[in-house]
């Protein structure tokens, strides 16, 4: 799963929390645990055969709808979004060294450390459509959370 749909339901979940009670470090924790876990859940959804040029212009593209999101909503819930985005990100920043794989894979080969990077674990081929419309929902749902 791309980089922006692990972002938004991590920043969804970590938003939600803050907007639960965000002094509370039961709820933060829970909340903290749960936008890491997400991670393995989305990647069960795999990506559809584009270019290396197609995935950066829909991550690039998804991921500075993000940013704005973080700016606007900075005071009240954009570090929390921005943390949970991380914590959700967790798994592929480390395999794939910072991303930096993605870039060069034949000078920076990603790990498989974590299972979900592994060979058959995806279980879902989605269309460029659906891998769109998923990352459209995610956006909405964070927007919902941080602006409603
Ligand atoms: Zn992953």
């Amino acid at each position: 799963m791309h980089l922006n749909a692990h972002a938004f339901a991590g920043a969804a979940i970590y938003a939600t929390a803050a907007r639960l009670d965000p002094a509370s470090a039961p709820v933060m924790g829970a909340a903290a645990i749960a936008a890491f876990g997400s991670h393995f859940v989305l990647d069960k959804v795999g990506e559809p055969r584009w270019s290396r040029a197609q995935h950066t212009l829909f991550d690039g593209a998804f991921m500075a709808l993000f940013a704005a999101l973080v700016a606007a909503s900075w005071q009240d819930y954009g570090k929390f979004m921005l943390l949970g985005a991380l914590l959700a990100n967790i798994p592929d920043i480390w395999d794939k060294k910072f991303y930096l794989s993605i870039l060069d894979p034949e000078r920076w080969p990603a790990f498989d450390d974590f299972f979900c990077h592994r060979k058959g674990y995806e279980s879902i081929k989605p269309t460029a459509s659906v891998t769109v419309l998923l990352s459209v929902l995610l956006y909405a749902g964070t927007l919902v959370v941080v602006v409603a």
